[in-house]
């Protein structure tokens, strides 16, 4: 049985994929607390399904192919691989949002990763499984940066400086309420990176506090 949050259907907010329609399958528990966490109420689970019933539950929503896990933080549950490799099975194109901090190695190349790299002003940059950086495909996978502020994006720009990554799958996007788009679109500009600004769509769709979407 899986720990769940929520499974709703909306448009996709993030990622390469912004703005398609999606299924969202939120798993409960997070192994981190960042500082700005705008999904706290996913760190309890309100309903445990299995992974039949998490299927019948997506197909009853809608015949959408593309379907993401996400959290909390789905690699702390040991049945999420299994999850995933089910919903290959059924034809659905995965995307996998995860923390960054748990270890990618059991994780099937089909599953779309996004994977965060927690920076300074989310109290939790020493979380970083660094071995990760082998399991990202550079050409499909996307290396996510969530920034507070100025300080944020100048480690982020050392962190990849660091590992020598220079592959187009680097996400900087802003912390709602907290860092300005076009502020951040700026400090991008200055740099000669093929750096992707994001912003979280649904929260410019929808009220920012609305859940399920
Ligand atoms: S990893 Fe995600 S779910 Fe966990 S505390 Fe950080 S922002 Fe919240």
């Amino acid at each position: 049985m899986i720990d769940l949050s929520e499974i709703f259907f909306s448009i996709q907010g993030e990622s390469a994929f912004s703005g398609l329609p999606c299924l969202f399958i939120r798993l409960a528990g997070c192994n981190l607390r960042c500082s700005y966490c705008d999904t706290t109420y996913s760190y309890q689970a309100t309903q445990k399904k299995s992974i039949t019933e998490i299927i019948d539950t997506i197909k009853s929503l809608s015949d959408c192919k593309l379907v993401e896990i996400t959290g909390g933080e789905p690699l702390i549950q040991k049945e999420t691989i299994v999850l995933i490799h089910e919903l290959h099975q059924y034809g659905y194109q995965i995307l996998l949002e995860t923390n960054g901090s748990i270890s990618l190695d059991d994780i099937s190349d089909y599953a779309h990763k996004i994977v965060d790299v927690k920076c300074p002003g989310s109290g939790e940059s020493t979380s970083f499984l660094l071995s990760n950086l082998e399991r990202i495909n550079p050409a499909t996978d996307e290396l996510k940066f969530v920034l507070c502020d100025r300080h944020d994006f100048d480690w982020s720009l050392s962190q990849l400086d660091k590992w020598n990554w220079n592959a187009a799958n680097v996400v900087f996007s802003p912390v709602y309420g907290l860092l300005s788009p076009q502020l951040l679109a700026e400090w991008i500009l200055e740099q000669n990176r093929p750096i992707r600004l994001q912003l979280q769509l649904h929260k410019y769709i929808w009220h920012p506090s609305t859940r399920g979407v």
